[in-house]
């Protein structure tokens, strides 16, 4: 077992027993200030965008912070991130090392590869069960993000975040113009294919069964020359995530450069079991201006409470999310 703590890497690769270590009040990279305490001021479980933007404010303001880290991010197959100004077409995971690396100056920031289970007790006095032990903190920044849930069509899952997209302002430049299809029916199909008809124009709207939108609504988007196809799919068939055909049961296919899909998603539930935090209508986990939940001490960001799914929105709703968990440790004279 590796028990060496590689503060290059933001000690994300250190091993369990490492991060039992790093969690001890000996820590040689922690703030002195810090050492006197005997918990952190805060835990932030999930650290990609949000929960990495969110250490960078509490360790600039001096704050021990321990972020847990599954090493799961949901553009984890993403090879190029776009719509991010001085960023664009970077690769995620670099974008998240050179995160971790500007954190490393930051000696109150410690970081471990661990899965947070539970989370016990209440604001000021949390304790946090991780795969690598416990963790009493103040506050708690929830930044787990979301879980993309595959729909039950072969190719979908091998396909996702390469040529079955989410999101045209992300990777909707990239096929301008291309043969496309959004896969969705009723409202959100119509204003999807609106949305995508943008991008172009030779496009399909895939409604894999009888649809359900009004003749009317069919007309509006047929006068506009996007055809809906009914019938039921078989397959995205694809090669290594790239797929070239959708094909229909009865062995009928139409050529396909991408398709933008909204499959459902799951929010942390193991983890939010014990808190009782109110979800909003589009059933994120519930935040005030200020990145605040409904229960006092708990705060999220990123996607895990936001439906607006990018990497601007995440680092900043982060970076809020630190600068109010240390006005709301400062307003308790902590
Ligand atoms: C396929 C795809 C492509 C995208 N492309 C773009 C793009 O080009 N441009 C753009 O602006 N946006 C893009 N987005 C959106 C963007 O990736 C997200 O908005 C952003 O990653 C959200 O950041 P986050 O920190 O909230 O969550 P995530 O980046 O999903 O990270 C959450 C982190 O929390 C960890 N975690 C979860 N549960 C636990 C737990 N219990 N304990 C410890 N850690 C845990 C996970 O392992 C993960 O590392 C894309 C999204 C997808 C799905």
């Amino acid at each position: 077992m590796n028990d060496q703590i590689n503060r290059r890497n933001f000690l994300h690769n250190i091993s369990l027993a490492a991060a039992a270590a790093a969690l001890s009040p000996n820590m040689s990279h922690a703030d002195p200030t810090s050492l006197e305490q005997d918990r952190f001021d805060a835990v932030i479980i999930g650290g990609s965008f949000a929960g990495l933007s969110a250490a960078m404010s509490l360790g600039r303001a001096r704050r021990k912070v321990l972020v847990l880290d599954s090493g799961r991010p949901c553009n984890h197959m993403v090879k190029a991130a776009h719509n991010l100004i001085m960023h664009d077409g970077a690769p995620p995971q670099q974008m998240r090392a050179d995160a971790q690396e500007q954190l490393v100056a930051y000696p109150t920031i410690t970081s471990v590869s661990a899965t947070a289970t539970r989370i016990e007790g209440a604001d000021g006095s949390f304790t946090v069960h991780s795969s690598v032990g416990t963790h009493a903190t103040r506050k708690i920044l929830l930044s787990t993000g979301v879980r993309d849930l595959p729909l039950p069509i072969r190719g979908f899952t091998e396909c996702w975040g390469i040529s079955v997209l989410h999101c045209p302002f992300c990777h909707g430049y990239e096929v301008l113009n291309q043969p496309l299809a959004v896969l969705a029916d009723g409202a959100l199909g119509l204003e999807f294919a609106r949305t995508i008809r943008n991008w172009s124009r030779d496009l399909t709207l895939l409604t894999n069964g009888p649809t359900t939108l009004e003749p009317e609504q069919q007309k509006e988007l047929v006068d506009r020359g996007i055809r809906i196809e009914q019938r039921a799919i078989a397959e995205f068939v694809h090669h290594n995530g790239q797929v070239s055909h959708v094909a229909f049961k009865g062995n009928a296919a139409i050529a396909m450069s991408a398709l933008f899909a909204r499959p459902p998603f799951a929010l942390p539930e193991e983890l939010l079991s014990s808190l009782s935090c109110t979800l909003s209508e589009s059933g994120h986990i519930h935040v005030d201006h200020m990145q605040r939940t409904s229960v006092a001490g708990v705060f999220a960001a990123g996607d895990v409470s936001s439906p607006i799914r990018s990497l601007a929105f995440a680092i900043a709703a982060g970076n809020l999310a630190g600068g109010s968990i240390t006005q709301s440790l400062v307003s308790q004279w902590q």
